[in-house]
């Protein structure tokens, strides 16, 4: 049996990631900072009949409790096939480039950004296990340098979030880089934008559901050897071939 961890997935799109992935067979470490919502989730989980879970404390932000979460899963399986780094936040709104705090800056890229790094590096040994390990880095259109910088973007106008987006923007290039490293290996590595979905993140202003978004993420977790790598996608922006450029 496949194994699956995912981070921030005691709710929402992570939480749906889960949901997927043990429907397509995956025993899934269902990551959360809080063991008690981790350990809810999984509750739920189990009364649909999902029980190839568990939940596995994890703050992305603290190098403990990735060094614990790292062992803890290694008691158990010797394999992680697949990594969903999810995690991640908003910061504080308004963000302009001009007047956002370097806290703001700080407090989200140890999440979007040192979280990845942390967790990918902790778990880079059980995925080298896998005969077809799988990292997808949830990332975001908004992260696009291409597509903020194009007047003909619809979103082009729309207020723009200075520290969020570079955030992704640098978990873009984090996503690059470890692909390119990992290029003569049977590794995919793919930064994903899950479409502007509606859950707490954004006050559930989103318009897409969370069962899309979680589709968009899992369907990179299984991609098959002759799939992608190092590659940005976003269905939301290019519904044709899903790809977008960095
Ligand atoms: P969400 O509803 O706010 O859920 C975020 C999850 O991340 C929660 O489980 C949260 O845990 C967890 N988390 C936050 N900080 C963490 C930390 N330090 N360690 C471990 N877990 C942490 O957000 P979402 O909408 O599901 O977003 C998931 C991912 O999709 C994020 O990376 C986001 O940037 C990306 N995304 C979302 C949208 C959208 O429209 N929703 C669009 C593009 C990209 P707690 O419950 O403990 O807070």
């Amino acid at each position: 049996m496949k194994t699956a961890l995912v981070t921030g997935a005691n709710k929402s799109i992570g939480f749906e990631a889960a949901r997927q992935l043990l429907q397509q067979g995956f025993y899934v470490y269902l990551g959360s900072r809080s063991l008690v919502n981790g350990l809810k989730a999984v509750e739920q989980l189990n009364s649909e009949g999902l029980d190839k879970v568990e939940a596995i404390q994890i703050d992305v932000t603290d190098d403990e409790s990735v060094k614990a979460a790292r062992v803890g899963i290694g008691k158990k399986t010797g394999v992680l096939d697949v990594l969903i780094n999810n995690a991640g936040i908003s910061g504080e709104i308004p963000q302009s480039a001009l007047d956002s705090k370097i806290d703001n800056f700080r407090n989200v890229y140890e999440t979007n950004v040192y979280g990845v790094v942390r967790v990918t590096q902790a778990f880079i040994d059980l995925l080298q296990k896998s005969p077809e390990p799988r990292i997808v880095n949830v990332s975001s259109s908004v992260g696009s340098l291409s597509l903020q910088s194009d007047p003909t973007w619809p979103f082009y106008n729309y207020a723009k979030f200075a520290v969020y987006s570079s955030s992704k923007s640098a978990l873009n290039m984090y996503t690059v880089t470890l692909a390119y490293e990992l290029r003569d290996t049977s590794f995919k590595v793919n930064a994903i934008d899950p479409g502007y979905t509606k859950t707490d993140f954004n006050r559930h202003q989103g318009t897409g559901t969370v069962e899309d978004a979680a589709a968009r993420v899992v369907k990179y977790a299984l991609v098959g050897n002759d799939g992608p790598t190092g590659k940005y996608f976003s269905e939301e922006t290019n519904p044709e071939t899903g790809e977008i450029p960095w």
